[in-house]
């Protein structure tokens, strides 16, 4: 449930209840805005403990939240969550793309790859360090070598880095080399990564994993949001059904459905639910028609010859062609 102080609440007040609270066992999420503070008391069953606080001075009003999740929820936060990553915002007006190779293969593709991709316009660079491969003969990643390599693509484009983390142990290290956390979809649900990735306090981008319903996925950014950690962003990554003729299929009702459903900010990556690079960019017009936040996307200097996910990666002039593509919708959509 929600308790929603008045405009004259003082902080002993708030104080008063946070105490109440904490004594029952729950857990308290404030959230002060510029009128009023708002606190979420997050726990198995709190509507049973509302008479407990229903004639506390200073509340306006208690509101159940009816969604499993809480925090994440637009009922609980109804303003988007915006929030700044080395000088560009998050979830504003300004639609982000991500961009880079699947993987971080060596220094002079990653190089090659960020300055291409800079150039084109996209303002966070993307590769995997650690790569979550369907089969243990299928290259592997780097590891830490490709975490140093896209810290010195960082500090030659400027760029900040969005990377892969797949286990908890693992994210203190992610964390010293990149500015977003990915978790990726095959780990949406590994609790103890979120745990650890909500501990970080470090910005997450949390995939959707590719069976995992939109409620699913709004309980696994809960997880990380309960930990104190507001900067969540999801993805849309497409999901398995019965169509073969792609690689997944993009949910593209997940864009305007999570923008109802949640303050987060949202994007979708054309890469992974298309399979094809072919099908990339129209996918990627769409989702920014739909009212996607941003997209993040595979480019590779050399398709033909990338150790991962080269059929669906963007040569760099193409991918320069789908970002002007991109914005002219985001402009007359009123972004930028
Ligand atoms: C990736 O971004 O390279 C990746 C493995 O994505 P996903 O987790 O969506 O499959
Ligand atoms: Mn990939």
């Amino acid at each position: 449930m929600m308790i929603v102080m008045n405009t004259e609440a003082t902080q002993d007040q708030i104080n008063t209840i946070l105490a109440r609270i904490e004594a029952n066992g729950f857990k308290a999420h404030i959230s002060k805005g510029e009128e009023r503070t708002v606190i979420g008391v997050l726990g198995n069953n709190p509507i049973v403990i509302r008479e407990q606080f229903v004639y506390m001075p200073g509340i306006e009003r208690i509101v159940p939240i009816s969604r499993p999740y809480k925090i994440a929820s637009r009922e609980f936060i109804p303003q988007n969550t915006v929030f700044p990553l080395d000088g560009i915002q998050i979830g504003g007006d300004q639609v982000i793309i991500m961009a880079g190779p699947c993987a971080v293969e060596g220094r002079s593709q990653l190089l090659e790859a960020a300055l291409a991709v800079k150039e084109a316009g996209a303002q966070v660079l993307r590769g995997g360090a650690y790569k979550p491969r369907t089969s243990p003969y299928s290259f592997q990643g780097l590891g830490e070598e490709g975490l140093e390599i896209l810290a010195e693509a960082r500090q030659v484009t400027g760029l900040p880095v969005v990377t892969e983390v797949m286990a908890p142990e693992l994210v203190p290290l992610v964390t010293k080399y990149a500015d977003v956390l990915q978790i990726g979809a095959r780990n949406m649900q590994n609790f103890a990564l979120l745990h650890a990735a909500g501990e970080s306090q470090h910005p997450v981008l949390l995939k959707r994993g590719n069976a995992a319903t939109i409620e699913e996925l709004l309980m696994a950014a809960e997880y990380i949001l309960s930990h104190g950690n507001q900067r969540v962003i999801l993805c849309e990554r497409g999901i398995r059904t019965f169509e073969t003729a792609t690689r997944n299929t993009t949910d593209i009702n997940a864009v305007p459905v999570l923008k109802t459903l949640t303050h987060l900010p949202v994007i979708l990556d054309p890469s992974h639910s298309t399979g094809h690079w072919e099908f990339v960019t129209p996918v990627a017009r769409a989702a920014i028609a739909a009212g996607a936040d941003g997209l993040i996307v595979e480019v590779h200097p050399n398709p033909l010859e990338a150790l991962s996910d080269g059929g669906q990666s963007l040569k760099p002039e193409r991918f320069a062609e789908m970002v002007h593509q991109v914005r002219a919708i985001a402009r007359d959509l009123g972004r930028c």
